[in-house]
């Protein structure tokens, strides 16, 4: 979602004359969008800011903004220990960048900016195009959540949940089409809440799916609480859906679901998941792991490990519990280190085999690879297959924005390797 906030925030100071540059030494103007889900996200932010010092040691420094949920959280905080920062501005009041920017061109005084003013967000950026020109481009949905996992700040920093209307939404995506874009992701910290007056996720799709130009629809994340019998029957009626979905499980174990106040059980998880088989067999799943939360007993990480291996994730991201300032969660008792980082190798090396089992099952196979750009290798293009797996495949022809049939020939930890395949088909009557 940085990614897409980052690219309106681009659209947005475009109106006032400022442009994005990879040149930081003529920069007039510093925006840093942070990310707050993970520890250390402040000293990040504290280095970023000693780096742009150093960089600006003899000249006049530019003016610096900490956009994003390290804003939201820790604003003051920031504004009063560096005084290198002239303003924050939260993740709901980004719309807000451009006043902020002339107000601080004119006068030196810090703002705060960082109130939950997610429609007037949306109504202002409504009338700003999204000139993203990526193949595969990210389209905001939904925002913020109420479940208040004990562990996670994004209540905290999106506020409760907010979907935008379906009109907005489609007439964005028809934007992102006839910029090139043939793929899009639908974002939201819990895409399948969406819910605008009755129409939820699968409406959404639907429409989408209607867009010529528009070949592939993913969507992330997703909450298992929210995973509806509409949205799984959409995975089995729209083609254009991808068959991988990122459904976020955190444990196997139902007693450290209930304490981290999860609302799903790993029955109502498996449950999806097996419908979601019964419409699209081909379907394929990654998830997001917390190892070592509180209270986790020998007992219930075997559950977890059982889970990776009955499920056979083919991407999975875990972390060692860590505590996130504000959350219920900061006030429990952590596990020993050494347990956790046993439980965490134990964990990944099982998810590494599986990975590892599934792709080299994908070579001398052949799957459809959407192409989105060309590497620093001449006439060598990077695409993505249906499952998310990367390919890069040598080509003559401009390969760009196309959907080919691709043989696998090679394959290595993070890519595979492939060939155009231009197989004849035989027809027999
Ligand atoms: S559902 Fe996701 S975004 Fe919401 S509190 Fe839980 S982990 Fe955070």
């Amino acid at each position: 979602m940085n990614v897409y906030d980052s690219n309106r925030i681009l659209d947005l100071t475009k109106k006032i004359n400022y442009f994005p540059t990879k040149n930081l030494n003529e920069t007039n103007c510093y925006i840093l969008n942070t990310c707050h889900i993970r520890e250390k996200a402040t000293d990040k932010v504290y280095h970023d800011i000693g780096r742009l010092k150093k960089e600006f040691r003899n000249k006049k420094k530019p003016i610096v903004l900490i956009a994003g949920c390290v804003a939201q959280a820790e604003g003051d905080i920031l504004l009063k220990k560096e005084k290198y920062i002239d303003a924050v501005i939260g993740p709901q009041s980004y719309h807000e960048i451009n006043k902020t920017i002339l107000n601080l061109e004119k006068n030196s005084i810090k703002i705060n900016s960082t109130e939950f003013n997610v429609i007037e967000k949306f109504d202002e950026l409504n009338i700003i195009r999204n000139t993203d020109s990526k193949i595969s481009s990210f389209l905001t949905i939904q925002e913020g959540c109420d479940k208040f996992c004990k562990f996670c700040v994004v209540p905290y920093t999106r506020g409760g949940e907010y979907s935008r209307s379906i009109n907005e939404i489609v007439n964005e995506a028809k934007a992102l089409a006839e910029n090139g874009s043939k793929e899009i992701t639908l974002l939201g910290q819990n895409v399948n809440a969406y819910n605008y007056q009755d129409k939820k996720l699968s409406n959404l799709i639907y429409e989408i799916a209607k867009i010529k130009d528009i070949e592939r629809i993913r969507y992330t994340t997703s909450h298992p609480r929210d995973f509806s019998d509409d949205l799984i029957e959409a995975h089995g009626k729209c083609e254009k859906l991808m068959p991988l979905i990122h459904l976020p499980v955190q444990s196997g174990s139902n007693k450290i679901l209930k304490s981290m106040n999860r609302k799903h059980t790993i029955e109502n998880y498996l449950n999806i998941i097996n419908k979601l088989k019964k419409v699209r067999p081909d379907i394929k799943f990654s998830s997001d792991f917390i190892i070592g939360y509180p209270g986790e007993k020998k007992k219930d990480f075997e559950k977890t490990i059982k889970l990776m291996k009955d499920v056979k994730f083919i991407n999975s991201f875990s972390f060692v519990f860590n505590k996130r300032p504000g959350t219920p969660a900061a006030n429990l008792k952590k596990i020993n280190d050494n347990i956790c980082k046993d439980r965490l190798k134990n964990f990944q090396d099982i998810s590494h085999k599986i990975k590892k089992n599934y792709r080299e099952k994908l070579l001398n196979t052949t799957s459809f690879v959407l192409f989105e750009n060309l590497t620093k290798v001449r006439n060598s293009y990077f695409g993505r297959d249906e499952f998310y797996n990367s390919v890069i495949v040598t080509s003559n022809d401009n390969l760009i924005g196309k959907i080919k049939k691709i043989k696998i020939s090679d394959i290595n930890h993070n890519t595979m390797f492939g060939n155009i395949n231009n197989e004849k088909k035989n027809f027999a009557a």
